[in-house]
């Protein structure tokens, strides 16, 4: 799924969470949404995704935000939870290879607890799909109509990334090959094998 969507379900759950808790709760959730997305160049779905440890750091998280009620144990707790649904949905989606449509690759998130890679199960085909494009729409539009300010402002903002995004998904697949056909080979050593060779990831 698109880091967006992840995002906007981060919101959706500080929303479900904390209704008054301002802007920091929604943060933690948007932020805890977005985290694991930022090993995209290094290990992508690997190094900072965890679909067990996440979520039972979040319980933990948790029941230290019940013991000891606050805007900082609300926050640890919300980061944790957006972030342990990001990588268990990750599971929902797509595999990790150039063109995930076309369904060749039976890894989609790691899973280091029993360490092995789990197998996409496809229910978003992959990551822009525009089944994407609506489950970011089934959480952020809510979450539009419910917060005011910068925050209503941000999620607009996401939910009109995750649209283009979605438009663009596949003519950037293409237009990157070009690219990558173009560039001299010290420039492409640089770009991880994943974005240049399907087959690595199957
Ligand atoms: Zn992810």
């Amino acid at each position: 799924m698109m880091a967006t969507t992840h995002a906007l379900v981060g919101v959706a759950l500080a929303l479900l969470v904390a209704p008054d808790g301002g802007l920091v709760p929604v943060a933690a959730g948007a932020l805890g949404g977005l985290f694991p997305d930022f090993d995209l160049y290094a290990g992508h779905r690997k190094t900072l995704h965890f679909p067990v440890y996440f979520p039972l750091a979040a319980a933990l998280a948790a029941v230290v935000a019940l013991v000891s009620p606050g805007p900082a144990t609300l926050a640890a707790a919300l980061f944790l939870a957006a972030a342990g649904i990001h990588s268990a949905m990750d599971a929902l989606g797509g595999g990790l290879e150039l063109r995930p449509w076309e369904g060749n690759s039976d890894r989609a998130v790691y899973d280091h607890f029993r360490g092995r890679w789990i197998a996409p199960r496809r229910w978003i085909r992959y990551d822009g799909a525009p089944e994407d494009l609506l489950l970011a729409g089934v959480f952020g539009l809510p979450a539009y109509a419910v917060l005011s300010g910068l925050a209503e402002t941000l999620v607009l903002l996401a939910l009109g990334v995750s649209f283009v995004y979605v438009v663009l998904r596949k003519p950037m697949v293409w237009a990157a090959e070009r690219v990558v056909d173009a560039l001299p080979a010290h420039v492409v050593d640089l770009v991880p094998a994943r974005f240049l060779d399907p087959e690595e990831f199957k």
